[in-house]
């Protein structure tokens, strides 16, 4: 029985879905095709928690640590509204572009705000959370030297050149 590994070309259909709601999905009837080991389009975690699959349904979680990262308590910060820039509105879930301790360019966003007082959070917004990944492996086939060479799929649902 073939199974998922590095160099192999999958056929699959996913959905992710985190505290009960499906965040991101493949298109029905649109399966993604990838060449296993490059697949940088899937989302975190699931290229390594497919490896060793073979054909047919699947269900997996990804805790925090092998997903997106855990969520960093440092990351969070206190703000007041008064250190925003004027005319701008406040809300929890509105993203800002901040700066780290070294100066580079940082996104934000507002956690909490109460009062004068703002939460600001600059954890990736799926930190510290399980993704929960179902769906199904359409088919797995080995990929051709040309294919592992450049790194991505050719033919269906690859590149054509
Ligand atoms: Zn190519």
């Amino acid at each position: 029985m073939r199974i998922i590994q590095r160099n192999t070309v999958v056929r699959l259909e996913y959905a992710l879905e985190v505290d009960g709601e499906i965040i991101d999905e493949t298109l029905a009837g649109e399966p993604l095709v990838v060449l296993w080991g490059h697949a940088h389009e899937l989302p975190p975690g699931l290229e390594e928690a497919l490896e060793g699959y073979p054909r047919g349904k699947f269900q997996v979680s990804v805790p925090a640590e092998r997903g997106v990262g855990i969520h960093r308590p440092e990351k969070v910060s206190q703000a007041r509204l008064a250190d925003f820039p004027a005319g701008s509105t406040v809300a929890v879930g509105k993203e800002f572009l901040t700066r780290d301790d070294e100066g580079r360019p940082l996104g934000a966003r507002v956690t909490v705000v109460e009062g004068e007082e703002v939460t600001v959070d600059a954890n990736p917004r799926l930190a510290g959370k399980t993704l929960a990944y179902s769906g199904l492996i359409h088919d797995i086939r080995e990929a051709t030297a040309e294919e592992i060479e450049h790194g991505h799929v050719h033919g269906e649902g690859g590149v054509e050149h």
